[in-house]
């Protein structure tokens, strides 16, 4: 960074007017105008972008106005007001490349202090060069051959400078490398005309360095700010340099896991992203150009409708079993509302459709199951209130049914009977026969009750080969010739079992609400009271409840 076109033993010489003065010029508009475009963008960088512009400018235009033929002290102060731009270009510089870099977050409030600390300090010394010779240990105004050269002797402050500024640009240097060689395909050529635009000055800084035993020689590297600046000016243009955002857009669609693909109006592929190229098996550049149809051949009859109304659809890949894909269509409009193109966006829904499958699954076999259970319960419920054997109502259930049968009854004041079956010397047939021809008996027994029962009567099987019928709202006439009916036609049964026809006879106990008792367990117990008569008088019979051969029996039991 030659800013200053000392010879090795610090001496300059400046010529009075010089054509170098008009490349300078020229240098110092270009940067005011890059200076002036990055002004209308408000994209992170810009502020320092500018700045750094105009440090530029300030540099280019003050070195140009120190060629002029003026007064020793005029080109002492346009030196010195260069120096603003010369030290602060540095440190700009590197806060624009963390900028750039996207390493915003090392620039705290105190590092950007930092930074400036050195620059400070450096203007400072300048303008009071005088008091301590910190940075020119001597300035000497000569006449040479009419021309005016002031000569400098470099003091130590001007080496903590140059090692500060050096040091801070290889920094920003570096960063950007890095930065270049991590930035993705879409970032590169931003990248690269950063890289560029910084290399010339810096190389131009360093050629003067190298040079600076030419008597004559001048600084470069404000000269070549003019071409930075046109690079910087192109650049925004072409590349919308300082756009962060939309670059942070197309950074994103280019890493999406989702497909995707930009059509023109005519329906021709204009983007494609890296996971949209994947899924079709090839570069993203072989698909620029070329009709979606032909591209999504083998998809294209289910993917059509999209291009009418339709702005989603499902597909499924005919080439790749069992994946699913969710479609979604954004039209995309000119100014004019003229259709100018469409995005299709593809997301692999495979998993969220095995998921949906799989729910299905396991909701049609719950749906199974509950109807299972359903019936199971109602299995369970009949079996709960039925006698397996003979299929009647068990013990249980009279209990509880008689109950709300005698209430209805008094409520609706009409009587109610029961009659209680014994099989007489059942004991006998099992005996005879074996206990499967018992069984057999007492199911034929059941089915002829049931059969002859009306609606609204009940038959429990109450106890082992004991069984009763309820018969609710029937007086008791009419009662004692349902049993008698019912008696007779026991007798009549002939039951087949193997080469036997068994036959069997009853004594029948008849009851009724409210004249021989009011609760259940009195009209079971008058029940099986009057079934007790019936067995005592020499069973095969029907009695009903007499309440004083109750007693008569009762006493006899008793004895
Ligand atoms: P009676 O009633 O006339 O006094 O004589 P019984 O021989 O019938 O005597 P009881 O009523 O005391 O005997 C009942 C018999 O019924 C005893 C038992 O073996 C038989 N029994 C009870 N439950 C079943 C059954 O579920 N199956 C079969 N096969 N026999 C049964
Ligand atoms: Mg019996
Ligand atoms: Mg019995």
């Amino acid at each position: 960074m030659t800013h200053y076109n000392w010879t090795n033993c610090g001496e300059i010489m400046h010529v009075q007017v010089h054509p170098y003065v008009f490349y300078l010029a020229i240098s110092t508009l270009i940067s005011l105008l890059a200076a002036f475009i990055a002004w209308w963008r408000s994209a992170p960088g810009s502020f320092t972008l500018r700045m750094l512009l105009l440090s530029m400018a300030v540099w280019s235009g003050s070195y140009a106005m120190s060629w002029l033929d003026i007064s020793s002290p005029a080109k002492l102060f346009w030196l010195k007001t260069m120096y603003t731009g010369v030290v602060s270009i540095p440190v700009l510089y590197l806060i624009y490349v963390l900028q750039f870099t996207h390493h915003e977050r090392w620039l705290k409030p105190l590092h950007v202090s930092l930074l400036f600390v050195i620059p400070v300090i450096s203007l400072l010394l300048q303008w009071t060069n005088e008091y301590h010779h910190l940075i020119y240990r001597s300035i000497n105004s000569l006449d040479v051959n009419g021309m005016l050269v002031v000569q400098y002797m470099r003091g130590p402050w001007y080496f903590v400078i140059m090692v500060y500024s050096y040091a801070v640009i290889a920094a920003g240097f570096v960063l950007l490398i890095v930065g270049t060689i991590r930035s993705s395909p879409v970032l590169r050529n931003q990248y690269y005309q950063f890289l560029l635009a910084s290399s010339i000055p810096w190389a131009a800084s360093l050629y003067s360095e190298l040079n600076f035993s030419t008597a004559l020689a001048m600084d470069l590297a404000p000269v070549s700010f003019g071409l930075s600046g046109i690079l910087f000016a192109y650049s925004f243009f072409r590349y919308r340099f300082m756009d962060l955002i939309p670059v942070a857009r197309s950074r994103l669609i280019e890493n999406m896991s989702d497909g995707i693909l930009v059509l023109d109006a005519q329906g021709r592929i204009v983007d494609i992203n890296p996971a949209m190229a994947r899924l079709l098996n090839n570069e993203s550049q072989f698909y620029i150009g070329k009709n979606v149809s032909s591209v999504l051949k083998d998809w294209w009859e289910q993917i059509s409708t999209l291009l009418n109304d339709d702005t989603r659809t499902e597909l499924r890949l005919p080439h790749m079993p069992s994946r699913y894909m969710d479609l979604r269509m954004t039209p995309l409009y000119d100014a004019q509302q003229n259709l100018s193109g469409r995005i299709i966006v593809f997301r692999d829904i495979t998993d969220r459709k095995q998921v949906e499958k799989d729910l299905m699954r396991a909701n049609d076999k719950l749906h199974t199951q509950l109807i299972e259970i359903g019936l199971l319960q109602s299995q369970l419920r009949e079996q709960a209130i039925r006698d397996p054997l003979t299929n009647l109502f068990n013990r249980r259930y009279l209990e509880e049914t008689l109950e709300r049968e005698l209430a209805r009854a008094e409520r609706e004041e009409y009587p109610l009977c029961i009659v209680m079956m014994d099989i007489d010397h059942f004991k006998d047939v099992n005996d005879t026969y074996g206990h499967e021809a018992g069984d057999i008996v007492l199911r034929t027994l059941a089915e002829t009750i049931t059969a002859g029962s009306r609606h609204g009567d009940f038959a429990c099987r109450y106890g082992g080969e004991e069984l009763v019928l309820v018969m609710p709202n029937i007086n008791i006439e009419t009662a004692m010739d349902r049993a008698d009916e019912l008696h007779q036609t026991i007798n009549r049964l002939y039951i087949p079992y193997g080469r036997f026809n068994l036959s069997i006879t009853i004594s029948v106990g008849v009851a009724c609400y409210p004249d021989h008792g009011n609760t259940k367990e009195e009209l079971l117990r008058a029940a099986d009271q009057a079934l007790y008569a019936a067995k005592h008088a020499g069973r095969n019979r029907v009695s009903i409840y007499n309440k004083s051969e109750s007693n008569d029996i009762e006493a006899l039991e008793i004895m």
